[in-house]
């Protein structure tokens, strides 16, 4: 059996609360709930102004987004890459990005010490295009090809706000995709659009795919996936009859203007009842053709000998972004709510006060609980108990409530009994029940499975001491 990590809140690096006396941040530039709550709960802490330090509660979140991502990507056959952050300002001359104001004004650059330019990438077209430009004799054997990563990225916000949702530091999964035809190339985009639908179905969080602008990124079609928000930065217009979805941006700025034309109906059916949200932008595809690789000289090999441009997309989602959004979407002004799949840890177990009576009882019924719970090594990993003895249950649990902890076992009272009971609290649906150690462990194993998930070993162990 594989080694069972245990975690304690003693022991956690959580530092909670108050912004750092020396932060450029101030506390009226804590401009959304979900960042209020992740700095009070140590989930993240501010460095500069649109920048933070991931503290352990937060990169426990991040690493779960990213074992989704990578297993969704790992089925549309997308294969995993890491490519340099500085990339040679040339090609971005080459693209025409680098001297397209809408887009340089967001750009860090920099020199080395041999006065050569360098952009700090908030996206990577002209680096993974350059990448493809540079194999002599590319085949149509070779593609399609799909390459993603998932790497910091830099933008320099005029305005960062509302912590994680805009920094100028922010971890992205950015996938390329290259083919050898327009038509396929739209396979692709349809692949990856079901891909992107999987993994937002995964996390859970209602959401909404629109149409949206190419803007700078350039190509012919375009796709944004928002969680619905009233922190949300773009105005999105879902039909009522036929769910077809436009950000706001995609209608002629003179209809918007005149408040006629378009923007009051249905890009679609043409029906005019609009529902009208707010959205945080999660993920975006992009249908981008050669805009990138006939600048930049991207060719593969036809099966006639014959070279072609490479027929590209690009497609990104947004991971420290989803991580707020989440919080933003889900959370009470005061507590925390995860979905179960991004939770630090799914279950909090909070012993007796020390020297309490019941305290005299805890250590034989914790031995038996983990003794069940470690024989499901997965859900071991995701178990923290608070051994903060010193203090009372309440305060414990309404802390398990804050930071977000999906369950919490508490020892109490009842733990004295001539049968001892575990108090179960799930916060997720307010539910508190009181359980016999072996079933409060099914109670856990049942609540804590996602979707899809087999229940295995300690649900059979359950069912065994039960028999
Ligand atoms: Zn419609």
């Amino acid at each position: 059996m594989a080694r069972v990590m245990r975690y304690y809140v003693s022991k956690l690096f959580q530092p909670q609360n108050i912004v750092p006396k020396n932060s450029e941040v101030k506390c009226n530039d804590i401009t959304s709930k979900s960042q209020k709550l992740m700095m009070d709960m140590g989930i993240i802490r501010a460095a500069n102004n649109g920048f933070f330090y991931m503290l352990p509660l937060g990169e426990r979140a991040l690493r779960k987004l990213v074992d989704v991502v990578n297993e969704e990507m790992h089925r549309i056959d997308a294969q995993k890459l890491v490519l340099p952050s500085l990339i040679s300002s040339t090609l971005w001359k080459m693209s025409g990005r680098f001297d397209d104001a809408a887009v340089a004004d967001e750009l860090f650059t920099l020199k080395d010490r041999h006065n050569k330019k360098f952009v700090l990438s908030p996206t990577h077209e002209e680096a993974v295009t350059d990448l493809l430009g540079s194999i002599s004799q590319l085949s149509y054997r070779q593609l399609p090809l799909r390459l993603y990563q998932i790497t910091n990225k830099f933008r320099d916000e005029m305005k960062p706000r509302f912590g994680l949702m805009r920094a100028k530091e922010f971890l992205m999964k950015d996938l390329y995709t290259f083919d050898t035809s327009l038509e396929n190339a739209k396979e692709t985009y349809e692949a990856v659009t079901a891909s992107y639908k999987t993994i937002f179905n995964r996390i859970g969080v209602k959401y909404v795919r629109v149409a949206g602008l190419t803007g700078t990124m350039g190509g012919s079609l375009s796709h944004e996936f928002h969680f619905p928000s009233d922190v949300g930065e773009d105005n999105i217009f879902v039909c009522k009859i036929c769910g077809h979805g436009n950000n706001a941006e995609v209608f002629p700025h003179t209809a918007q203007s005149t408040g006629k034309g378009d923007v009051n109906k249905c890009g679609s059916c043409g029906n005019s009842s609009l529902s009208h949200v707010q959205g945080i932008e999660v993920g975006h595809t992009f249908l981008l053709g050669t805009r990138y690789t006939k600048p930049l000289k991207a060719q593969f090999m036809q099966r006639d000998g014959k070279p072609d441009f490479l027929q590209m997309g690009c497609y990104g989602i947004g991971m420290t972004r989803i991580l707020a959004a989440v919080v933003e979407c889900l959370s009470t002004t005061s507590e925390i709510r995860w979905p179960l799949i991004l939770a630090p840890f799914k279950v909090c177990v909070i012993p007796p006060k020390a020297g309490s009576k019941e305290n005299e009882v805890a250590s034989g019924l914790i031995s038996s609980l983990f003794h069940l719970l470690d024989k499901d090594p997965v859900l071991a990993d995701d178990i923290i108990v608070d051994d903060r003895l010193e203090l009372t249950i309440g305060r414990r649990l309404r802390d398990t409530a804050q930071v977000g902890y999906p369950l919490a076992v508490v020892l109490g009272r009842q733990t004295m009994d001539q049968e001892p009971l575990l108090e179960v609290h799930n916060f997720s649906s307010n539910q508190q029940v009181m359980l016999s150690v072996s079933d409060a462990v099914q109670y856990i194993v049942q609540h804590t499975r996602l979707e899809g998930e087999p229940v295995e070993q300690s649900s059979r162990t359950v069912h065994a001491t039960h028999g």
